[in-house]
């Protein structure tokens, strides 16, 4: 039997259609637009690429987008304080550091600077050091994880038990996917590059979580009949069959996946729409804090 698939796009058009309503009422109500800031340092084409989809969606969604972009030669003094000047702006709700940052400059002394109530990528140390806390709450989820759990949970709203195993153990998604598993009561695997018996592990999942960036790496026998898969890898692979002569496959075997699961997000329209839907919903979130 084939598996449902879970429509990231659709997802992210309601979770954005949502935002917006509520930011009109907002400003209807004579409220501040929440504004996002972006901080581009460097010029690498998918960073950029990124950051104009963000500020599109804060346009579309009613908010004002603040772009600042600094150059590759940029020293850390020079990132820090465009992000304590984004502190200090009553405009910006949310603050959003474009990574990978530059080679030479400290990631960590960034996200750490900027101010907790902004941090509406939920990168900064204390956000993620709540997250993995029992008892803690971060002020704001990572975008990409926050929309993993918002796709899975609308297929099994009570994960109490579920034995959910999340591939790949980054900061940005594999280990915030596993942190929220957790607070959702799923007894959780992370494997990374070192797993012994990767594919028995990943059989045995209820909740299949794929963040590794390997093409197509989870084949369909490496899925438990009736599963729920998670496709978050994004990789360009080439096609001379397409005009652009490449397209972008997820770290699941998708045709062979879909025969064995139970639902299952496609790449490109799964993840991918749900990670800008969450930054909305986490500026919004921010310009609430405000009220
Ligand atoms: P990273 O490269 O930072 O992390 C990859 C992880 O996968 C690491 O933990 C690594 O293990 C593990 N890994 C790599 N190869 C293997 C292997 N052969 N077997 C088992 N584990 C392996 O990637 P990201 O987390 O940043 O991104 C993962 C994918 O998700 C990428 O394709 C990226 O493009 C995509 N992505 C998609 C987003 C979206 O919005 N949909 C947002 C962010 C990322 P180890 O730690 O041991 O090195």
């Amino acid at each position: 039997m084939s598996a449902q698939i879970l429509d990231g796009t659709a997802f992210a058009a309601a979770v954005r259609a949502k935002v917006a309503e509520e930011v009109s009422a907002r400003t209807a109500a004579g409220k501040q637009a929440p504004g996002l800031a972006t901080v581009l340092v460097g010029e690498n084409p998918a960073s950029q690429a990124y950051v104009k989809s963000k500020q599109k969606a804060c346009q579309q969604a009613g908010m004002l987008s603040f772009g600042y972009a600094l150059p590759a030669t940029a020293s850390q003094q020079e990132v820090v304080d465009l992000v304590r000047s984004l502190n200090a702006d009553p405009r910006v709700n949310g603050i959003l550091v474009q990574l990978p940052l530059p080679a030479g400059l400290d990631e960590e002394g960034v996200l750490k600077e900027v101010s907790l109530e902004k941090d509406v990528d939920g990168f900064h140390p204390v956000n993620i050091g709540r997250l993995a806390q029992k008892g803690r709450d971060p002020l704001f989820v990572p975008c990409t994880p926050a929309g993993c759990m918002l796709l899975i949970q609308s297929v099994l709203p009570d994960l109490n038990g579920a034995n959910a195993v999340v591939l790949g153990r980054s900061n940005i998604v594999g280990m915030p996917v596993a942190l929220l598993l957790v607070r959702a009561n799923a007894t959780v695997t992370i494997c990374h590059s070192r797993t012994k018996n990767l594919k028995d592990v990943c059989r045995s999942a209820d909740v299949l979580v794929a963040a590794v960036g390997r093409t197509e790496m989870v084949r369909g026998d490496w899925v438990k009949p009736g599963a729920i898969v998670i496709d978050v890898g994004i990789n360009r692979v080439m096609d001379a069959s397409l005009p652009k002569g490449s397209r972008l496959v997820g770290d699941v075997a998708f045709d062979e996946a879909k025969e064995v699961a139970g639902w299952i997000t496609p790449v490109p329209g799964g993840v991918g729409p749900m990670t800008i839907a969450m930054l909305m919903q986490n500026t919004l979130s921010a310009a609430k804090l405000t009220d």
